[in-house]
């Protein structure tokens, strides 16, 4: 579970200007439990390629699935992870985290349990009752993927999430995601400029080219795990 399929993908956006055409001709897929990342210049469609996959742009042709259904809008079983990760700030961690839970449908009674249990992938039982303005950025972010991994989706999705942090925070950042998709056994497709971060993270890397975008390399990654 958790396949994703794009397949001859475009997309441009309308401007007053006439048609941006940001992503031409375009083929990925993430098997089950894989991890892939995808990696370019600035500007060559990376996020606009990941928001169709997450169901907030529609192709301007081809077709994105996800275990064989199209994608046609946003939807629980993607949890999505931007760079500014908005939490809401009159929630605690943990309500934070009840409020992906209570998306799945989960009754009220488990939810506080289970978001515990969330938190703890994430080194966050600490932090539990703190609100988010207390947080450094790494732990915003942590919160931040926990909360999208709180809807139980079969696909997670992230969009430069440790874009904003130093280097230091990235690499405890870049070994919590790992445990946790470990753990998980979700397909991950991330998005990153930074080479050192997808091959540390990822089965498989993409390589887009300049605008318009489109996968013109394939990385796979041998290296063991530890
Ligand atoms: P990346 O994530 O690789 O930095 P984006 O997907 O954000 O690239 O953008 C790809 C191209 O599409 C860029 O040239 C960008 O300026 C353009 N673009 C992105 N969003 C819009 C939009 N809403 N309207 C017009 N052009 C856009
Ligand atoms: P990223 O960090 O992925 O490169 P940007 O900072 O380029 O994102 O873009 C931030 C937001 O602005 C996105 O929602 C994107 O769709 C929009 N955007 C980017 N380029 C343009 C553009 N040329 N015209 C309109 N909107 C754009």
């Amino acid at each position: 579970q958790g396949h994703i399929e794009v397949r001859n993908f475009a997309l441009s956006y309308e401007t007053i200007d006439g048609a941006v055409e940001a992503v031409t001709d375009t083929q990925i897929h993430v098997e089950p439990g894989e991890f892939v990342s995808i990696i370019g210049p600035s500007g060559c469609g990376k996020s606009t390629l990941l928001n169709a996959v997450a169901g907030f742009l529609e192709p301007t042709s081809g077709v994105v699935t996800v275990d064989g259904n199209a994608v046609t809008g946003p939807s629980a079983e993607r949890g999505m992870v931007f760079q500014q990760y908005s939490l809401f700030p009159w929630k605690t961690v943990r309500e934070n985290v009840e409020f992906g839970l209570k998306m799945r449908g989960m009754p009220k009674f488990e939810r506080a349990r289970a978001a515990r249990t969330l938190l703890g992938l994430a080194g966050l039982e600490a932090f539990e009752n703190h609100y988010p303005e207390r947080l450094s950025g790494g732990m915003k972010q942590r919160v931040g993927i926990v909360r999208a991994l709180a809807t139980g989706p079969k696909v997670l999705l992230l969009d430069e999430p440790f874009g904003a942090l130093d280097a230091q925070t990235r690499i405890i950042m870049q070994q919590i995601l790992t445990n946790m998709w470990q753990r998980l056994k979700i397909s991950v497709l991330f998005v990153t400029h930074d080479i050192d971060e997808a091959i540390f993270l990822s089965d498989r890397v993409y390589c887009m080219t300049a605008r318009p975008g489109s996968i013109k390399a394939e990385i796979k990654i041998p290296l063991e795990r530890p």
